[in-house]
């Protein structure tokens, strides 16, 4: 067993034991955390652009039926 603590490499700040990749602090689960915030950002952004899509295409429909409308009515 190695207890030696050594400086983290990926933050140059915290230690940490030397066996170990990196400290807590940039765990590999401390950024899964922000990947999965990043991807959640992106599902966002897809939400909002499905929802620019659906309204512009409903007020094509409402335009296209208003039109039908003054159509009929002649
Ligand atoms: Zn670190």
């Amino acid at each position: 067993m190695n207890n030696n603590y050594v400086k983290c490499p990926v933050c140059d700040l915290n230690y940490m034991h030397s066996g170990e990749r990196c400290c807590e602090v940039c765990d590999p689960k401390a950024q899964g955390r922000l990947i999965s915030t990043a991807a959640q950002a992106d599902d966002e952004y897809r939400y909002t652009k499905l929802q620019e899509y659906d309204a512009r295409k409903r007020s094509m429909e409402a335009y296209r039926a208003y039109r039908w409308n003054r159509a009929q009515r002649r």
